[in-house]
């Protein structure tokens, strides 16, 4: 079985009325752990992310506007959360685990992070509800640990990676592949190395007829080492925010494709869950938790 980061930090309190769902933190692991899909003892606590480690990713203005609170209004409420000392530590503990993940990845050829994907914060600024960029974090700690050489970021959430495309412009060993929304959040979006903007409305045969096209090219073309999954479930119809018309039947057969390629060329797959906003919080935990399955089922 593969190993999964989770820590009570994962799900931080918000204000009264707050949009995002950060209940699903809790209810993930538990519907795992009920459903006998994972055992306690698969489940790892990350420590939080070092300051020296988050420089090789994040300006260093921007860590400390952080570590001491002083983010301006402006940029706060680009963010989408209310700062504070707990919600910093979430971040610098969601993004550790998804580098320890990828360690483990590297051992075991899959690991999962039930928190992470946070692609759209920048260098020096977060918007999004992203503060630090976990992949890109993750990445830049592989490549300067020399665990490997070249890495694909896989993002197949709706929204554009638009934080990671920007990190990673200048940097040829990461290749950054984005199949998004086009009409939607960020509406400025940033360059990746291969960006597939869909049309609002996209349903399950278009988008999967895309993957298949475009998976086994990118695999091909850049050879790569490891792969960060960003498995976001707001492509499904139910989203509120994802204007994608995709079924849970897709979402799996979208994860299926990511993950079969990956086990038959022998690369080990980093997961992190990414966005989901549908109203019923089921049909977000029960998308998260199927992506689990399928991991399982392929890999084990
Ligand atoms: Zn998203």
């Amino acid at each position: 079985m593969f190993k999964i980061a989770f820590s009570p930090l994962y799900q931080h309190p918000l204000p009264e009325g707050h949009r995002f769902p950060m209940e699903k933190y809790e209810l993930i692991p538990k519907q795992l752990l009920h459903e006998g899909i994972i055992q306690e003892s698969d489940m790892f606590e990350p420590k939080l992310a070092q300051t020296v480690d988050i420089l090789n990713t994040h300006t260093h203005a921007y860590i400390e506007q952080l570590n001491n609170l002083s983010l301006d209004k402006t940029a706060i409420r680009r963010i989408g959360f209310p700062l504070s000392k707990e919600l910093v530590e979430r971040e610098k503990c969601l993004i550790q685990g998804t580098l320890d993940c990828a360690h483990f990845a590297l051992q075991d050829g899959i690991s999962m992070n039930i928190a992470g994907g946070t692609h759209h914060a920048f260098a020096d600024r977060g918007e999004g509800f992203c503060l630090f960029n976990d992949m890109a974090f993750a990445a830049n700690m592989l490549l300067i640990q020399q665990k490997v050489k070249r890495i694909l970021i896989i993002d197949l959430d709706v929204h554009q990676g638009n934080g990671t495309a920007s990190i990673f412009k200048n940097k040829p060993e990461v290749f950054t592949w984005s199949m998004h929304a086009k009409d939607n959040y960020p509406f400025h979006k940033e360059e990746s190395d291969l960006d597939i903007p869909l049309q609002s409305g996209t349903s399950d045969n278009a988008y999967i007829s895309l993957l298949e096209e475009h998976l086994p090219k990118v695999l091909a073309i850049h050879k790569p080492e490891i792969i960060f999954y960003l498995c976001g479930v707001d492509v499904l119809a139910s989203d509120k925010l994802g204007k994608l018309n995709l079924s849970m039947e897709a979402c799996k057969k979208r994860d299926e494709l990511v993950f079969k390629s990956a086990q038959s060329l022998q690369i080990p797959v980093v997961c992190a869950m990414g966005g989901g906003y549908s109203p019923r919080i089921s049909d977000i935990v029960n998308a998260h938790c199927q992506t689990f399955k399928v991991a399982q089922n392929i890999f084990f």
